[in-house]
């Protein structure tokens, strides 16, 4: 249990996102267009099919592999932005020949800067990045610190929750949800509600 299967984690995230589906879309029609649980449920279904028909061994050339998968599949904002985190993550990673630890945070905080690089949203925006900010540096605090690989998850991933609860009470200041101004207040981002289920797929993904 020292590293995560690229596979296993696509799948694991591509489950819990379809199961959620009809709540993440609920929660972009209060903010947005409704249309996130669908926009990922999709996309994510098209890598794991990407993944099972690809031999390719190493970790970073299958996150490079789903990501580009993302931006083929998913029109929407979240498309562009997860297939370019996980492309970053990917070329992170490009080396190592098991996503361990080290290499799982490497992964994330590339994964966040392309994020921030392509959508310029800082915390506090109301976005995705409110929930894979703080599980990013979770994740890189716990495995500085020694701790075993499935602890560092399970920090990351109560990092995400909370961080995903606390755009709540902001106003969306990019995307969609902030055409709405004050009337975006109130209501979790979708996005960010995503990014705790994708986080959370990491802690069944661990070999
Ligand atoms: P769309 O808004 O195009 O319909 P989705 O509904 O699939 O796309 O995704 C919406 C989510 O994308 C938002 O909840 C937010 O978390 C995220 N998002 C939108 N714009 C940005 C941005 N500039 N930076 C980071 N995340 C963003
Ligand atoms: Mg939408
Ligand atoms: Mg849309």
């Amino acid at each position: 249990m020292s590293a995560v299967s690229v596979n296993a984690w696509m799948e694991a995230a591509s489950a819990a996102i379809a199961a959620d589906a009809e709540r993440l879309t609920q929660l972009d029609s209060a903010i947005g267009d409704g249309d996130h649980g669908t926009n990922l449920t999709r996309g994510f279904r098209a890598v794991v099919e990407a993944l099972a028909g690809s031999e390719e061994p190493a970790p970073g050339r299958r996150l490079i592999l789903a990501g580009k998968t993302l931006v083929s599949k998913v029109g929407g904002a979240s498309g562009p932005l997860w297939g370019m985190a996980l492309r970053r993550a990917g070329r992170a990673v490009a080396d190592a020949e098991s996503l361990d630890g080290p290499a799982l945070a490497d992964a994330l905080e590339a994964a966040l800067a392309g994020v921030v690089e392509l959508g310029s949203a800082e915390p506090g925006d109301k976005t995705m990045v409110d929930a894979l900010t703080p599980a990013t540096q979770a994740l890189r605090a716990a495995v500085d610190a020694g701790q075993p690989l499935a602890d560092a998850v399970a920090a990351a991933t109560s990092a995400a929750e909370e961080g995903a609860r606390s755009t709540v009470p902001l106003q969306a200041r990019k995307g969609r949800a902030s055409y709405l101004g004050e009337r975006s207040i109130g209501h979790e981002d979708p996005g960010a509600a995503s990014t705790v289920l994708i986080i959370a797929a990491l802690g069944r993904a661990l070999e």
